[in-house]
């Protein structure tokens, strides 16, 4: 078992990997520099290295030829399409981009995980196959889903991820049992009708007042339609309709789209069937049509306990127990590790990244977002602990 001391000497590599790839964001399958930068590195330290897969994927592979386990330990590449307001010297430079989900840091910390094992291969079995992946944030379908559907992971045993969390101080982890992540809907919504005069509506179908129906209707479904002992939340985040300042004009078209999550199969398709019912409903009362198109994007994201359990474990034995935390509730969001956790025994975790002395206190996918860079080392060594301890 390493100590998090014992990795200082990769701290300074790993924020300035970190630091770099902050302020050269790219988005979802865009990662090209990004990945360019990981396989040259994972190269030089004598890795095989998959690449010019799955868009911008990235795969290292440890092979000790030894007999043993399949260990695959995944980071996400991608940024955010968001301004980076933070006022520090490793700003975004890519306009509209910005690393405000710290995958950044996750790739950084992979990287200093595969550098410590290439320099460190005595008393190692099987294999660790190092997953950079595009596209959490997406576009469908999203990093994850593809290099499931490659095969290229079909022999990992065991998959450990882990993901920034700012409302945790630096130096702690959290782990949750079985269930973490609900599953994820994108829905996309146009209704239709007849345009016309702000000042003759009769002469009209208003598909302003329309939607808004519909939308009201739709933010029922979960309190009025769905056990309420079942978690479930639906959230329209978006609309538009008609020109700015065109104040006497009613527009042919509005659309909005927004999202679901749930944990429940059941629930998800009476969601779907529901929005479905609402819209023919309140579009046909009101003389319009409508174009519904939903997009199944995650699936739940449930860990195996008994490798959480070894992960908690280690996390105490490595960082001390006041420092581990197990979740108790479901997070609501979603994560395309779910595509590994549904095939592979998995354990994703969180890790505390605040810090109010270093001002990184700000949330996911604000643009304000930073990381304490202090709690790299620290993940840096749960997660080769983790792997010592699952080759054993
Ligand atoms: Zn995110
Ligand atoms: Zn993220």
């Amino acid at each position: 078992m390493i100590k998090v001391k014992d990795l200082k000497q990769y701290e300074t590599d790993m924020i300035t990997w970190r630091r770099d790839f902050h302020m050269h964001p790219e988005k979802g399958f865009d990662e090209v520099r990004t990945s360019g930068i990981v396989a040259d590195l994972l190269e030089s330290w004598g890795l095989e290295v998959v690449k010019n897969f799955c868009m911008t994927a990235v795969i290292g592979i440890l092979d000790t030829k030894k007999p043993g386990k399949v260990i695959g330990i995944r980071a996400d590449m991608d940024a955010l399409s968001m301004q980076d307001q933070k006022d520090v010297s490793y700003r975004s430079i890519n306009a509209g981009l910005c690393h405000s989900c710290g995958h950044d840091g996750h790739t950084s910390i992979l990287l200093g995980i595969a550098k410590y094992l290439s320099e460190h291969q005595e008393g190692l079995t099987g294999k660790v196959k190092f997953v950079f992946q595009p596209a959490e944030e997406g576009p469908p379908p999203g990093g994850a889903k593809l290099i499931m559907q490659n095969g290229i992971l079909d022999d990992v045993d065991i998959m450990i991820g882990s993901h920034i969390h700012p409302s945790y101080k630096t130096g702690k982890i959290i782990v949750k049992y079985d269930e973490m992540l609900a599953s994820g809907d994108f829905f996309d919504v146009i209704i239709t009708g007849k345009g016309g005069h702000g000042a003759y509506p009769h002469e009209c179908n208003d598909v302003i007042s329309t939607a808004l129906l519909v939308i009201t209707a739709l933010n029922n479904i979960i309190s009025r339609e769905i056990d309420t002992v079942k978690p479930g939340v639906l959230s329209v985040c978006n609309i538009q309709a008609g020109e700015a300042k065109a104040n006497n004009v009613i527009p042919q078209s509005i659309s909005f789209g927004g999202t679901f999550r749930t944990l429940d199969e059941g629930v998800r398709e009476h969601i779907i069937d529901k929005i479905d019912k609402i819209l023919k409903n309140i579009c046909s009362m009101n003389n319009c049509t409508y174009e519904f198109n939903n997009q199944f994007m995650f699936p739940i994201l449930r860990n195996s306990n008994e490798v959480v359990e070894i992960v908690k474990n280690v996390a105490i034995d490595t960082i001390g127990s006041d420092n581990v935390e197990v979740m108790e509730n479901v997070d609501m969001g979603c994560e395309d590790f779910a595509y590994y956790s549904t095939k592979i025994p998995s354990c994703y975790f969180y890790f505390g990244v605040r810090n109010e002395a270093k001002n990184c206190t700000a949330t996911f996918h604000h643009p304000d977002f930073n990381m304490d860079e202090d709690s790299m080392i620290i993940v840096q060594a749960v997660i080769i602990n983790t792997l010592l301890k699952l080759i054993e």
